[in-house]
């Protein structure tokens, strides 16, 4: 099945943080950046289908990045303005952008959020759990009936201080998304290939690693797939390349309607391909403005690395 036009898909809807973060990036530090794992999932799930975003945000977040979000298509009516500040988060990156060290994390007025998904969310077919408290996360999946696809990721935060939780969500979900190391670290082995039939023995049905700048591994039923990503020549800023990841993945999963191995192994191509863009800039920056046409055109450099012949 191929692409349609992203108004006749099915609908995204995507929980997770809205977010100011200050980054401490080898080219400057950034003070202030509009992040969070929904804002970024958002911006790229939404270059494939309708989304609808439940988060809660602080009084000082700027209406213009959620009228933003809305000229992109995203439904921000699940979007809760609560007193007080907004989540914020501080990261400092290594030299070679491989590795971060998270300096900050200050919950704000995500520590007394309870999401309520407005009424018309509750059938949305595809459902991504972003990166968020665990226990946040089974509250929206108990608020939402029968969705075909229900994806989540999570980060060493939740790992290290909620596992517990952490098991729960993973028992309900079809799919993981997470990095190498969280896999690692949540496996209790350091073997890529062994943790992932661990983790797959937790619960998700799919689990797909994100490896950065060595790609992506899809493991399933079908077994395991690779995915390269794209080699960049400018790599600004990685935060909230893995949400633009998991975003894209939805969006085209939704985009397409199908589930079967073909459409997810491209759909493993197509996040990693717009998870791309969002390296070459600071925030969304890149990504908030992309258009269909750069990313079939990247999509096309992509394939070509793997086609032999
Ligand atoms: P990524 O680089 O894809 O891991 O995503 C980074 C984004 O996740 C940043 O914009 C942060 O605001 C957000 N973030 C960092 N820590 C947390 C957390 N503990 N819970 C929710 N969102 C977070």
């Amino acid at each position: 099945m191929s692409q349609k036009p992203r108004e006749q898909a099915s609908s995204v809807l995507i929980v997770g943080s809205m977010a100011f973060d200050d980054l401490e990036l080898p080219s400057a530090n950034e003070k202030d950046v509009v992040g969070g794992s929904a804002t970024y999932a958002a911006f790229s799930a939404a270059l494939f289908a309708p989304v609808q975003i439940v988060a809660v945000v602080g009084a000082d977040f700027p209406s213009a990045t959620l009228d933003e979000l809305h000229g992109r298509g995203v439904d921000v009516a699940g979007v809760e303005r609560a007193a007080g500040k907004t989540f914020r988060w501080a990261g400092r990156y290594a030299a070679n952008l491989a590795s971060r060290a998270t300096l900050d994390t200050q919950l704000n007025v995500f520590a007394d959020f309870r999401p309520k998904l407005p009424a018309a969310y509750a059938n949305t077919p595809f459902v991504l759990l972003g990166n968020i408290h665990p226990a946040l996360q089974l509250e929206v999946l108990a608020q939402v009936k029968k969705p075909r696809l229900v994806a989540a990721d999570t980060m060493n935060f939740w790992i290290e201080g909620e596992r517990k939780t952490l098991g729960e969500v993973l028992s309900k979900i079809d799919l993981l998304i997470i990095n190498d190391e969280e896999l690692r670290q949540l496996a209790e082995d350091h073997n890529v290939k062994r943790a992932a039939k661990r983790v797959l023995g937790m619960g998700p049905k799919r689990l797909v690693v994100k490896r950065g700048e060595c790609g992506a591994m899809l493991f399933d039923d079908h077994g395991v797939f690779f995915a390269p990503a794209y080699p960049l020549e400018t790599e600004i800023d990685p935060t909230g390349a893995g949400d633009t990841f998991a975003g894209a993945l939805l969006g085209y999963l939704a985009n397409v309607g199908e589930l079967d191995a073909a459409t997810l192994r491209r759909a493993l191509m197509m996040a990693g391909c717009v998870a791309s863009f969002c390296v070459e800039d600071v925030g969304t920056r890149r990504t908030s403005k992309l258009s269909q046409q750069q990313v079939a055109t990247r999509l096309e450099e992509l394939a070509k690395l793997v086609q032999i012949g």
